[in-house]
């Protein structure tokens, strides 16, 4: 038990009771943790613009004897004020948020983790408007593309993981481990303008991902091979995902 000071982001904030939150948060510390935040949502409340969903911020965390700690302060160290005047920009961010929430584990520090998320939500809350819904924004394709890597779980992609035929190849496999030839499948479609972007996603800084400007068909294929691998090897749906 004691206190820790770690730089956050809050990932989502639940009601609880009649004037307080429970936040999920992700901390460069700890991973992945939930607070109890007591009259966060008084209007008084000091706390309550720096632990929205998307800010970075310095929290002061009491660990307490359960799984939940107790939030004792936050200091914001970047608003990513650009997500609060954009709409589309906030939804995008929305979907990293809840990326971030269901596949980075629990009490396991990452830096490299923390690091993506920040650069994305600051790559974000700057982007300019890529055509697509937010859920297809190359920033949201590449932040899950990255989680891919971070996760241990990079699919094969550069010819076919059954006969190792060179692209173009068309379908994917989470379970086989990657890219298919025809003659192999079925696996799910996966045409190559949707391969290549997922290998530029690999390969690319946050900040070059975000000029991109795919098509939505190869973006609906990234994201939908992005979401067999989570779903196939973590049990992770993401509802972002969901084509509305
Ligand atoms: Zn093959």
């Amino acid at each position: 038990m004691g206190i820790v000071e770690t730089d956050a982001v809050v990932l989502r904030t639940i009601r609880y009771g009649e004037a307080d939150a429970v936040l999920s948060v992700y901390t460069r510390e700890r991973g992945r943790v939930s607070a109890m935040a007591k009259g966060l949502r008084k209007p008084t409340s000091r706390l309550a613009g720096r632990v929205q969903p998307g800010v970075w911020s310095q929290l002061t965390l009491h660990e307490g004897r359960g799984d939940m700690y107790a939030l004792r302060g936050a200091q914001v160290v970047r608003t990513h004020a650009g997500l609060w005047t954009d709409a589309r920009r906030l939804a995008a961010a929305g979907c990293v948020l809840e990326a971030a929430l269901r596949v980075l584990p629990e009490e396991e520090g990452d830096e490299d983790a923390f690091g993506l998320l920040v650069r994305a939500l600051g790559t974000l809350a700057a982007a300019d408007d890529a055509g697509l819904p937010p859920h297809l924004h190359p920033v949201v394709l590449g932040f899950g593309a990255k989680l891919l890597v971070l996760s241990g779980l990079l699919p094969h992609l550069s010819a076919c993981v059954a006969c190792g035929a060179p692209p173009p190849l068309g379908r994917f496999s989470a379970r086989a481990g990657g890219t298919l030839c025809a003659a192999c499948g079925p696996g799910i479609r996966f045409d190559e303008p949707g391969r290549a972007l997922l290998v530029t996603l690999l390969g690319s800084p946050l900040r070059a991902i975000a000029e991109l400007r795919p098509d939505s068909d190869a973006a609906l294929d990234t994201e939908r091979v992005i979401g067999a691998v989570l779903s196939e090897h973590l049990g992770v749906g993401l509802r972002s995902a969901t084509p509305s």
